[in-house]
């Protein structure tokens, strides 16, 4: 699959018991997305400051004003 925040070849790392996507990207890192985006490079940056130490940062709807 493809990272939607970078456009890289990203792996699809979503376990089945999670409610989104977990992608991990070369470039991106770890992340996950709560909802389908057209376009959420900014909402990756945006995730990454609301995420707490240790977390994967998640991108939800508190991202997408940015
Ligand atoms: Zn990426």
């Amino acid at each position: 699959m493809q990272c939607c925040a970078c456009g890289a070849v990203a792996q699809d790392k979503t376990p089945g018991d999670v409610d989104g996507v977990i992608i991990v990207c070369r470039r991106c890192g770890e992340y996950g997305i709560s909802l389908s985006l057209p376009k959420c490079s900014d909402a990756l940056a945006n995730a990454k400051r609301f995420a707490q130490a240790g977390q994967w940062p998640i991108i939800d709807t508190r991202c997408i004003w940015g």
